[in-house]
């Protein structure tokens, strides 16, 4: 009977999620939700010392903004679970609090004769290396050097069972078989194989900390969450090999996971991986979420720069997929119905920060007006802009809301609807504001003023350029005119839109206003 998909997102908190990493966790997300499975997420912080406080919370939040939600491994109030229930059967879900857990399965590798025990300290590591180096080799614990270290292979039993009673600092490495050829199966990459003569034997479990390391606890977690397919960054290919041989030695290849290694985000010219300072160095943001370190030093996030979650996940779906047609805006839904491993890249994925933008663009036009007026009013009234009716933002979003990237853009774009401008961009002044211009310009402004009908946009703009027109006036010269006085400078809303939303009154205010000091 086939097996339900579960897929896991397995990050370790030694600092903020990278957006490559949201990335893994969206089609691991999106590769489960087509096929009905669960979606699940482990916390792998068994390496103490890598820990970084707060950045799990920060995983878990980040995930939350991006609507990748997880069916177990954290709760509805986003707090990774740790005690087992219906529907978290597999809890604990962060690898520190399942510590007991591992021992017995290094220890089962030893028993079984696939790894053994190692008493070298690093005093003694580091020696050897030098001595190697110093030959012009490369040290590593292995095949050709373990009969000459200090373990349960190369010693008397005697000597390593008094060493194993006596010592609290030793590991249980992986015996790396001899001469053999890995064959191996990517859902990417296809098939790929390697000699284990070129592998070293990787430390298990530590004695010291009674942690697992990451292999070990990787692999069992996998098989005891039941996991179907195992999606991840591409720098873990390496690690294949060990992974394919430990499920061999626990006997548990019949249930293996399959594997997908996923490509590389790339830096926007293509030259080595997108890296966490990219970002600040080049002008926009590699991570999902704002993140400050211990130093106090702030990384950009795109929550904090005015993307939308939709957005941002949409243009990262992008990033090494593609629908196998020129659709290129999905929702969550239509990502999940339309996505499939076999349409990833093997390639890096190349970022690029204009068309992450575009995406925003997109999802800002195609946001109500309501909804854009909920997130901006609170950016007026961080700048001290109060008095103004819902109504009245209401009307200024609906004008602008197709020049605009972000909700901040608002601002930029159209301040003016709000506050009266008191400089005028010098240029601009001196290219318009001429005699022969603003005396033209304003005796349309007392026609403006004199203007009896309602005073709406549609009332008001044809009889103004028919005035203008008739009299025979350089309409662009006169505009720009009127228009550096409403705005400050000579581009902007077309002069009906802007005298209808600011009134009369401010009209003739600031008629009056630029009158005094230009
Ligand atoms: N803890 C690993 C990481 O942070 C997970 C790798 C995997 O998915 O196997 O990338």
């Amino acid at each position: 009977m086939a097996r339900k998909t579960r897929v896991r997102f397995a990050p370790s908190p030694t600092g903020p999620l990278h957006m490559g990493g949201v990335r893994t966790a969206l089609y691991n997300y999106l590769f489960a939700k087509k096929r009905g499975g669960d979606f699940i997420i482990r916390i792998e912080d068994t390496d103490s010392q890598r820990f970084v406080p707060g950045a799990e919370k920060y995983i878990i939040e980040a995930l939350n903004w991006c609507g990748i939600v997880p069916d177990e491994g954290v709760d509805a109030a986003g707090n990774v679970v740790e005690t087992a229930s219906e529907r978290h059967p597999h809890a604990p879900y962060r690898q520190s609090q399942r510590k007991p857990i591992y021992r017995q399965y290094a220890e089962q590798l030893v028993a079984d004769g696939y790894a053994y025990y190692a008493f070298d300290t690093a005093e003694e590591l580091g020696a050897k290396r030098a001595e190697m180096e110093a030959q012009g080799q490369t040290f590593i614990y292995g095949l050709s050097t373990r009969m000459g270290l200090r373990n349960s292979l190369s010693l008397p039993e005697a000597e390593w069972k008094d060493l194993l009673e006596t010592r609290t600092d030793w590991t249980i490495r992986f015996k790396m078989p001899e001469n053999r050829v890995v064959k191996m199966d990517d859902l990417i990459r296809g098939h790929v194989e390697v000699n284990t003569d070129t592998l070293d034997d990787k430390v298990l479990w530590k004695r010291a900390d009674e942690l697992p390391t990451y292999h070990l606890a990787n692999i069992v977690d996998d098989h005891l969450m039941e996991i179907t397919e195992v999606i991840r960054g591409e720098e873990w290919l390496p690690s294949l090999p060990l992974h394919y041989l430990l499920y061999e030695a626990f006997g548990w290849t019949d249930t293996q996971p399959r594997f997908a290694h996923l490509s590389l985000l790339l830096k926007p010219d293509g030259k080595g991986k997108l890296s966490k300072r990219d970002g600040d160095r080049l002008g926009f943001p590699v991570f999902p979420l704002q993140w400050v370190n211990a130093e106090g030093e702030v990384s950009r996030g795109y929550r904090e720069d005015g993307y939308f979650p939709e957005a941002f996940v949409n243009l990262l779906a992008m990033l090494g997929w593609n629908p196998g047609n020129d659709q290129e805006l999905f929702t969550l839904e239509e990502l999940v119905e339309a996505f499939s491993l076999e349409r990833v890249v093997k390639s890096g994925a190349r970022f690029n920060a204009d068309k992450a933008k575009w995406f925003n663009k997109e999802y800002l036009r195609k946001k109500s007006v309501s909804e854009l007026t909920d997130l901006y009013m609170p950016v007026l009234e961080s700048k001290g802009i109060t008095g103004f009716s819902r109504e009245y933002v209401e009307r200024v979003v609906a004008l602008i809301q197709e020049r605009a990237t972000f909700v901040a853009d608002f601002w930029d774009i159209a301040s003016y609807l709000f506050v009266a401008p008191s400089t005028f961009v010098e240029k601009d002044a001196a290219k318009f504001w001429k005699e022969e211009n603003y005396t033209l310009a304003l005796k349309v402004a007392d026609f403006i003023l004199g203007f009896e009908g309602e005073f709406t946009k549609e009332n008001l703009e044809g009889p103004l350029e028919e005035y203008i027109r008739s009299n025979e006036w350089p309409m662009g010269k006169v505009m720009n005119c009127l228009r550096l006085a409403l705005v400050g400078a000579s581009s902007g809303l077309g002069i009906a839109d802007i005298v209808t939303l600011i009134g009369k009154e401010e009209f003739a205010r600031r008629i009056e206003y630029i009158k005094n000091t230009l």
